[in-house]
């Protein structure tokens, strides 16, 4: 499938993720960004963060290379305080000046979830609710989206490619082959700040009610949604978006 993507005179161009992957496919993370962010798809793609526990490596590299990129943010009303005061703190040292956050429609939570316990019922049709139908609706504007996948993190993301169709869109995984140990060692290296409920047990930071603590030495995506049978969300499995 194609997608249109804005040429530097205004016209839109149809591109697909096989030739991107041919043309850039051998490009470090960095620079692989800055072609998507400032020739590919200028003014066509966002970040999508979840301003988690390793957010912060592609945060930085993306306000380096266009700190006005759209970035967006899912505030499904029950995340951490603390990820959201992250997030401010974070948009605010690094200079990101285009921050979006997308709640969920207040008419479909009032319908489907009028106490806020759907998450202890059902987790996927929660995460339909408050992550999956907002973001799709957000993504409107845009050809592209960049995520911080990595191959590492799970079974079902091990074999994710740097540049892939998602439904009608392009996305851009620019991070897919990097490891734990080159992840943690950027952030130390470059004084990167730090989520703060790292320094707390948690590991892997998404919603407070799916979110446990996890012993140092264990996986750190066991502290998601603990005891299920549930690895994503829902807004990286195809046609979604
Ligand atoms: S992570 Fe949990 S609380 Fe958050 S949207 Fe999904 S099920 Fe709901």
């Amino acid at each position: 499938m194609a997608v249109a993507q804005r040429k530097t005179d205004g016209s839109l161009l149809k591109r697909d993720y096989a030739s991107l992957m041919a043309d850039y496919g051998d490009l470090n993370s960095f620079d692989l960004l800055d072609v998507m962010i400032n020739k590919e798809f200028r003014d066509n793609i966002a970040l999508v963060s979840s301003f988690g526990a390793e957010s912060i490596v592609l945060l930085d590299m993306v306000a380096q290379v266009n700190p006005a990129v759209p970035v967006i943010f899912l505030n499904t009303r029950k995340l951490f305080g603390e990820t959201i005061r992250y997030r401010d703190q974070v948009a605010e040292q690094l200079g990101l000046s285009n921050i979006i956050t997308v709640n969920p429609d207040a008419e479909n939570i009032a319908a489907e979830d009028k106490n806020g316990l759907l998450w202890t019922r059902d987790t996927d049709a929660c995460c339909d609710l408050r992550k999956v139908r907002p973001l799709a609706l957000a993504m409107n504007e845009y050809g592209a989206w960049i995520t911080g996948r990595k191959r590492f993190q799970t079974t079902d993301r091990g074999n994710i490619p740097l540049i892939e169709q998602d439904g009608s869109k392009i996305k851009i995984n620019p991070l897919a082959h990097w490891n734990q140990e080159e992840l943690d060692r950027i952030i130390e290296n470059k004084g990167l700040p730090k989520h703060p409920l790292i320094a707390q047990g948690y590991p892997s930071i998404g919603c407070m009610p799916c979110t446990i603590r996890v012993e140092a030495g264990q996986d750190r995506r066991m502290g998601r949604w603990s005891g299920q049978n549930k690895t994503e969300c829902g807004i990286h499995i195809g046609e979604n978006i």
